[in-house]
């Protein structure tokens, strides 16, 4: 406990220094410019187009709740089926990948084949649509598309570019960063790859009949954790697994762009492939200065997921103890009225905080039917736990939007909240969009739309000398931000 405050105390010293900077006469003009212009975007009907200029523009900090595969737009898949000797089935919209199909295909006549290389697809229009509505939610919204209910499109996209998202690692995060220096964002924490798992079904036996046993289950994972760890191929697995988010990541931060990588575990999965590939996760994460943080992801509605829940946060809590410093963001409570009988929204954020110890709550849209509400939102509060707020997603996948998110409730009652992305390759947006919805919908001032971008970077699970330099990174990017609105805000001012 002691330790905890020492560190919070010094985190508060490190944030308090580039607020507490004296400012010159013209920064602080600048910055009243701005708020000024900003105050009249939102004044009435919201001006969404000039507000997507100046969140362009805007500095954003970090995105800390971002997919990595979901981040990657459709188009860049289609251009890596060539890359991985792959072709498109224009009949499925699926990736073909066994080599005999594709050679059989390929000996065929153009005019016979049914499986499309990259300039293929490019070059048949309706293929290419029919693709983008499967791949993404591309055209949702319009008369005459696909409309399958839109979690089950969302999700199945995965399955969709799968074969070539799990490779190109290179090329995928370039183009991430570029993107992302093109809309001012400096850091990304991307949830990259599933840690790897073993599959034991004695242990998933023991591990449901233990479900409410603390004190077996504790037991049981201990047990099996010994082994695990004087398992020679396990560790090679960690290691490999490790290498491989290096050799990705290399050339990739620099003077402009950080990134770093979640790792995570797949709560579809049976207890001892989740459990294994927890410890996997927790272990590489301890190994590289890369990995910062533990996740877990998959449609939290379905029957596994729902099941083994509270099963799940049994074993953070456990690997958490073993391994206090590092980090967990966790998706909790992702779910809407309707999607699970109304007792499974009840409790999804607070096991999370109180029994996994997540120190950052994804989504956590199900908040207004947790039956600790208010112990959970002063819990954040006291403990500067945020919550990472993503507005397309969970418009698109949840249909919560509006005054129906309770990202209402969440700032009324002082929670620390981040703007993030979530799948802007699936959804096809971007950061920048996400501050326009968030301005426009909630009407926040200047100062706290620019608190929120500084908090991406105090939220961010870095070291803190790491936070300092992408601090006062964003100072200056601010500097350069607010001179340029209140330069804009004079033309405005002549053209009148
Ligand atoms: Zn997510």
């Amino acid at each position: 406990m002691h330790i905890k405050l020492t560190a919070s105390a010094l985190l508060a010293l490190a944030f308090a220094a580039p607020q507490a900077l004296a400012k010159g006469p013209a920064s602080t003009a600048n910055e009243a410019a701005t708020a000024r212009h900003y105050a009249s975007l939102i004044a009435g009907e919201p001006k969404t187009a000039e507000l997507t200029l100046f969140f362009t523009q805007m500095p954003k900090g970090g995105d800390l709740h971002h997919h990595y595969s979901g981040s990657v737009y459709a188009e860049q898949y289609v251009d890596f089926l060539d890359k991985q000797g792959y072709c498109l089935n224009k009949l499925t919209y699926r990736i073909e990948t066994n080599k005999a199909v594709i050679d059989a295909e390929r000996a065929k006549p153009a005019a016979e084949r049914n499986c499309l290389s990259t300039a293929e697809v490019y070059a048949d229009d309706y293929t290419y649509r029919e693709l983008l509505q499967r791949w993404s939610n591309k055209d949702f919204a319009n008369h005459g598309a696909l409309q399958p209910p839109p979690d089950r499109l969302f999700f199945q996209t995965f399955g969709y570019f799968g074969p070539v998202s799990n490779a190109n690692f290179r090329e995928g995060l370039q183009e991430l960063k570029q993107r992302a220096i093109g809309e001012n964002v400096g850091y990304i924490e991307t949830m990259f790859k599933m840690s790897p798992f073993v599959v034991n079904p004695d242990f998933d036996k023991l591990a449901w009949h233990n479900a409410s046993d603390d004190k077996a289950l504790d037991a049981q994972m201990g047990a099996w954790l010994a082994v695990l760890e004087q398992d020679a191929g396990f560790r090679q697995s960690t290691t490999d697994f490790v290498n491989k988010i290096h050799e990705a990541a290399a050339g990739i931060d620099d003077e402009r762009f950080t990134m770093r990588f979640q790792t995570y575990v797949l709560r579809l999965l049976n207890p001892s492939q989740v459990f294994s590939s927890m410890v996997s996760g927790f272990k590489a994460a301890k190994m590289s200065d890369k990995i910062v943080g533990v996740n877990i992801v998959g449609q939290e509605s379905t029957m596994v997921s729902m099941r083994d829940y509270a099963l799940h946060m049994k074993m953070f809590r456990f690997l958490k103890a073993r391994y206090p410093d590092v980090k967990i963001a966790m998706h909790a409570g992702e779910l809407a009225l309707g999607d699970v009988p109304p007792e499974g929204l009840s409790f999804h954020i607070d096991q999370a905080l109180v029994i996994a110890g997540a120190d950052r709550i994804g989504h956590g849209i199900d908040l207004a039917h947790e039956s600790n509400a208010a112990a959970i939102m002063a819990k954040m509060r006291k403990d500067d736990i945020p919550v990472e707020v993503n507005l397309t997603s969970n418009a698109f996948i949840s249909g919560i939007e509006g005054a129906n998110h309770p990202i209402t409730l969440y700032r009324k009652y002082g929670v620390p909240y981040v703007i993030s992305t979530d799948d802007a390759g699936v959804t096809r947006h971007t950061l920048s969009n996400e501050y326009v919805l968030f301005a426009s919908r909630y009407k926040p001032d200047y100062a706290e739309m620019k608190k929120t971008s500084y908090n991406s970077i105090r939220y961010a699970f870095l070291p803190v000398a790491e936070k300092q330099r992408l601090t006062r990174q964003l100072d200056s990017r601010f500097a350069r931000f607010e001179a340029n609105i209140a330069s804009l805000a004079k033309l405005q001012a002549g053209a009148k």
